[in-house]
């Protein structure tokens, strides 16, 4: 139950308060038992159920329901009347059902939205007849519920990491700091021995003028700045959770509410539809923000990147979607990235110097292009056109990159390396030189806590932590000669088996196989590379020989 943060969300209704807080107290606190002798018929919150002896000490523990057994306490009456209350319009009774749109509606809502609609009837007149086929609601509702809460832990989690990596960054600095002064006290004490006590003056103000910028140089350093920053990731993380934990709340006391209102037509028909809605509102935000949240593939289109100037035959070997629904393509063999517009047909192109090998976006108008030897080429993309700009070149190979909050990751092959925009070197964050091609591509998760490296010699997803440690490693029969490799903006993990001609996803903990998204059967042959656009809800992947295949995915 979500009761630890629903005191937190002031919209939300409690449905079970402790009966003695509130009149004793005047406060409502979420109950955890109710009694249900015939005397007594109240409910207790964990402090007050201690002082609850009524019954004499032998039916102490007799008679209370812990919240375990919420289904047998009584319908709650704040739910009954907060049932037959529009959720639109707080405070506006619900009179009316439209069918056309599938909607419980007030007057207010009938007049504001559905005054064209040609089926809204009175809501006993709905309600009429109908039974509710509790099972599947059920169903539903108890899987709805489940990832709800797994949602919710993962926000947590993100919200956790980032705190640690927080604290980390300000214990640097602080004990920087006390180094510092230390080691400066330590040079003084030396070149101060020997000093009697009238010719102490001169070092003391020097030594004073010294530790004062010291510590102004602590005041400067980057903790507040990274404090706000921390804040500022943490706050649309805080906003999940928070529609997680309100959300579950509602659907968890309706599903409890459904069974005993199964006798009134009119409220288990406005249960039944708010349970509906809830599940509907809560698959949006699972989808959205839910990174083991599975992909349903709905359709898929082919399409050709061939150009009339290509000599070679296309081989995709990455894919970029940009926000405005075009995407770019990098073309291996015929040096070539090219803009493709919303129908996924070329508009544009750029010749590169050296074979492209891997592409990430940078800004929703830019990329960085990764091509072997030659290191990064950014590229500019304005007015369906792309510009060259500035190039990066670098002391090792450059396979495969990835951006993350102003950090680039890059591939040499064997390391993994993180580097600024601007290409300073940053550190070598993961190395295997035990073959060739171990560190082939990687990934970076949205809070950037997450780094996904393809180890193609090994057959292997890996999966590291912010500062470069192990954490997983995944194979799989689908996942041979691993190749493309993406994050979408939920976190979810798409990877390319290129020679078992599959697209997977995988869990963001990179330990197991969500699904076998794509397969040969779907035309999937040879993949190089995946990208989800969340612009257009598809799934891109480069082939072999002049095609990309676009999934439409749900
Ligand atoms: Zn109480
Ligand atoms: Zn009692
Ligand atoms: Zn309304
Ligand atoms: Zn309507």
């Amino acid at each position: 139950m979500a009761t630890s943060g629903i005191s937190r969300n002031s919209d939300v209704v409690m449905y079970y308060c402790c009966t003695i807080c509130k009149t004793e107290r005047s406060v409502e606190i979420d109950a955890d038992f109710y009694c249900e002798n015939e005397k007594c018929l109240k409910y207790f919150c964990r402090t007050c159920i201690n002082s609850h002896r009524q019954h004499g000490w032998w039916f102490y523990k007799k008679y209370p329901y812990g919240k375990d057994k919420i289904r047998k306490w009584p319908l709650s009456k704040k739910m009954e009347t907060s049932l037959l209350i529009c959720i639109i319009h707080k405070g506006e009774k619900l009179t009316m059902f439209c069918r056309d749109h599938n909607h419980l509606c007030c007057s207010k809502c009938v007049e504001l939205n559905h005054r064209r609609c040609l089926q809204v009837t009175l809501l006993p007149q709905a309600a009429r007849g109908k039974s509710i086929d509790f099972k599947s609601l059920s169903v539903s509702t108890e899987n709805t519920l489940s990832q709800m809460k797994q949602c919710q832990t993962y926000q947590e989690d993100r919200m956790k990491s980032l705190k640690v990596s927080y604290k980390e960054h300000e214990r640097l600095i602080v004990d920087g700091l006390r180094v510092n002064i230390v080691s400066y006290l330590r040079e003084c004490e030396t070149s101060t021995v020997n000093t009697t006590h009238e010719h102490m003056q001169y070092p003391i103000s020097e030594m004073r003028e010294e530790i004062k910028y010291l510590l102004a140089d602590f005041e400067k350093s980057t903790i507040k700045e990274k404090k706000e920053e921390l804040n500022l990731k943490q706050a649309p993380l805080k906003v999940v959770r928070n529609s997680c934990i309100r959300l579950h709340y509602e659907l968890f006391h309706l599903h409890v509410a459904i069974p005993k209102v199964l006798g009134k037509p009119e409220l288990s028909f406005i249960a039944s539809k708010k349970c509906l809605e809830n599940i509907q509102q809560s698959n949006i935000l699972i989808k959205e923000n839910f990174p083991n949240h599975v992909f349903t593939v709905n359709g898929k289109s082919v399409h050709n990147v061939k150009m009339p100037s290509d000599s070679d035959t296309c081989w995709i070997t990455a894919v970029c979607a940009l926000p405005n629904g075009q995407v770019l393509v990098s073309d291996f063999d015929n040096n070539k990235v090219k803009l493709l517009n919303q129908q996924y047909q070329v508009v544009s192109h750029c010749d590169v110097s050296a074979r492209p090998r891997d592409m990430c976006i940078i800004t929703p108008t830019e990329v960085a292009v990764a091509s072997n030897i030659h290191g990064v080429q950014f590229i500019t993309v304005s007015q369906s056109q792309l510009a060259k700009g500035r190039k990066l070149k670098l002391q090792h190979r450059c396979i495969g990159i990835a951006h993350n909050q102003g950090d680039l990751y890059i591939c040499s092959g064997t390391a993994l390396f993180k580097f600024t925009l601007s290409g300073e070197l940053v550190c070598r964050l993961y190395e295997d030189s035990s073959a060739d091609l171990t560190v082939y591509s990687c990934a970076v998760s949205p809070t950037g806590d997450r780094l996904y490296i393809i180890n193609w010699y090994y057959n292997k997803l890996l999966t590291l932590a912010r500062d470069g440690t192990l954490l997983a490693t995944f194979t799989d029969p689908a996942l041979g000669g691993p190749y493309g490799l993406h994050v979408t903006p939920a976190g979810q993990v798409l990877v390319c088996g290129h020679l078992s001609h599959t697209v997977l996803q995988v869990g963001w903990e990179g330990q197991s196989k969500l699904a076998n998204l794509a397969t040969e059967e779907d035309g999937v042959w040879y993949p190089e590379s995946v990208c989800y656009s969340s612009t257009t809800s598809s799934i891109i992947v480069g082939l072999w020989e002049d095609k990309i295949l676009v999934f439409r995915v749900e």
